[in-house]
């Protein structure tokens, strides 16, 4: 049996304040300069990392 989860890729919810929805699954990506510093951060695709600030895309 193939075991291998896509970890790239992952649901977050999205606190969207503005719209006043709770929650909205998107999309997120790992911080690939955080990941080299062993942190794994997940990103909003088309933000910039909390932790250091890379953009993400
Ligand atoms: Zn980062």
């Amino acid at each position: 049996m193939c075991q291998h989860t896509p970890v790239d890729k992952i649901v977050i919810p999205y606190m969207n304040e503005v719209e006043g929805i709770s929650t909205m699954p998107v999309p997120g990506r790992r911080c690939p300069a955080c990941l080299e510093r062993g942190d794994t951060v997940w990103v909003i695709p088309g933000k910039c990392c909390p932790q250091c600030g890379t953009p993400v895309n």
